[in-house]
């Protein structure tokens, strides 16, 4: 028996305690930097000539380490293992698993500070982000551990005096998982493993701005007991071992969780059958988001304009939650975005996120940087600035928290996903109006409404289109068993992360019928 599943609490940094010992994690991450890592394929350690130099987006002078890099020879050897591997790996009990992932989940509490202060370098995380970071991928471990001793107690369906049917659900085969960098921890984490406990072998291919952390990752499954060849490590270049790897006839699924650019260009490749191939692989893609808060005439307006401030720059706008469009009625339009205007301004400190009490850090890396400030040019054109604008990339990249007043709902800044610390506001003159606006993007990922009127919140629920809506709260945030999280339309498969039917997904049911 396992205790009932709970969420990993997030760390009180107020506490002076808790503050010293991220500090001094902070330390010892930094006197480890700069070193090398292997692939890992078959439990093998590989090192290769070309890397990949990963640097802290704070400072791009400080290299994190530098990870070998797969060509298309060794991701070939890689799935050859994994599908060797996999022969007898879905034959294995789902407790045996389960428990791989219970240790796991021990193992990386136990060292949390560590991993946290890792994702503040890696990944260029505040604080509370990094932590939340953290907490998440032991999340996804408890929680994908009780899910599958949940399914392996398979389903009831009928059987009759003449004949016993069962039915229950068994792997795929071989998953290609791609995992993003803004949740370089959890994501990485929480796909992975979700393929690997539900009975299926695992090519992983992390981000290239942050790989390390899935080095790290590997290293805690191993040491919680994970058989060699089941996740194979081969971090890589989208376009040499991500497409090889897609487009293989031996690849099952593929987990994908990054751009609407990237995700379509799989979901069309992986749907071409290749010679050899024997089955339609499945696909389970989390892409972008356009994300409105709602706030009618009748709301809260300072818990709407806090909601909407962390929701639009918690870890600079890079979650595909992040709110960036606002659709406030015509009311109260002008008093709120003097709030959200003044708290941009007065309280989301940014810069180095090693200080403890920065708000928000910097963007990712240098493309990120440049498309944020040419859609802050666009937003000039489209709008009023009435907060931020302005970039430095001197450093790191660091790009202010920006707020754009009075866009027309279809300006390029409201439908567009950006991905970065940058927000827009546009007026309704009703709150139906203000659903239709919410709704007319590509997107269906989150949203959230702000008002006291239980009529407008049951008309948002039925109305307004995406897979996770919020009532007089933030947009972001979502966490494992509370809230599963995906979304509509363009936003991806809906696979709902962290929900009761995610392993489902990366799984077949089997009826079997005997006649008595
Ligand atoms: N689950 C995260 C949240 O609710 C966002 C995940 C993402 O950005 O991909 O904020």
């Amino acid at each position: 028996m396992v205790v009932p599943y709970q969420h990993e609490p997030f760390t009180d940094f107020s506490l002076a305690e808790n503050r010293k010992a991220l500090e001094d994690s902070i330390k010892l991450v930094e006197a480890d930097l700069g070193k090398d890592y292997p692939l890992i394929i078959g439990g093998e350690r590989i090192m290769t000539d070309d890397k990949i130099k990963v640097v802290n987006p704070a400072n791009k002078k400080e290299v994190i380490g530098y990870v070998s890099k797969a060509n298309q020879d060794l991701a070939e050897k890689a799935h050859q293992i994994a599908d060797e591997t996999f022969s007898w790996w879905r034959k294995t009990k789902a407790s045996f698993r389960a428990d791989i992932l219970f240790r796991a989940a021990a193992i990386v509490r136990r060292r949390k500070h560590e991993f946290t202060a890792h994702l503040v370098k890696e990944g260029g995380k505040p604080w509370k982000e990094a932590d939340a970071d953290t907490a998440e991928a032991i999340d996804f471990m408890e929680f994908y551990g009780r899910q599958i001793l949940e399914i392996d107690k398979g389903v009831e369906i009928n059987s009759r005096p003449i004949e016993n049917n069962r039915f229950h659900y068994i792997p795929l085969g071989v998953g290609v998982v791609i995992s993003p960098w803004n949740f370089l921890f959890a994501i990485m984490a929480g796909t992975a493993v979700a393929s690997m406990v539900s009975g299926n072998t695992v090519l992983l291919k992390p981000a290239s701005s942050t790989p390390i952390i899935a080095h790290k990752l590997m290293e805690v499954l191993e040491e919680a007991g994970m058989p060699a060849g089941v996740i194979n490590y081969i971090p890589g270049s989208g376009k040499e071992v991500g497409d090889y790897l897609v487009d293989h006839p031996r690849t099952r699924f593929v987990s994908f969780t990054g751009s609407r650019e990237v995700g379509t260009r799989i979901f069309e490749r992986a749907a071409k059958v290749h010679t050899g191939q024997k089955w339609l692989k499945r696909t389970i893609i989390e892409m972008g988001g356009k994300d409105t808060i709602v706030v009618d005439k009748d709301s809260d307006l300072e818990l709407a304009a806090d909601a909407i401030t962390y929701s639009a720059f918690g870890f600079s706008g890079q979650k595909c939650s992040a709110c960036s469009r606002v659709v406030a009625h015509e009311d109260i339009y002008d008093e709120l975005l003097t709030k959200v205007a003044t708290k941009t301004k007065e309280s989301v400190s940014y810069g180095d996120p090693s200080a403890h009490d920065t708000y928000m850090g910097p963007v990712i890396d240098q493309a990120a940087y440049d498309k944020i400030l040419s859609y802050i040019d666009i937003g000039k054109e489209e709008g009023k600035l009435v907060a931020g604008g302005k970039g430095d990339d001197s450093k790191g990249w660091f790009i202010e928290p920006t707020v754009f007043a009075d866009l027309a709902p279809d300006a390029r800044l409201m439908q567009e996903e950006i991905f970065g610390p940058v927000v827009g506001f546009t007026k309704a003159t009703s709150f139906e109006e203000a659903i239709d606006i919410a709704n007319n993007t590509d997107y269906g990922l989150t949203g959230a409404v702000f008002t006291k009127n239980r009529s407008h919140l049951e008309q948002a629920r039925e109305d307004f289109h995406v897979g996770n809506l919020y009532f007089n709260r933030g947009c972001t945030a979502a966490i494992v068993g509370y809230h599963p999280f995906g979304g509509f339309n363009m936003s991806g498969t809906d696979s709902k992360a962290g929900g009761p039917d995610y392993l489902i997904h990366h799984m077949q049911g089997k009826t079997t019928s005997e006649m008595l």
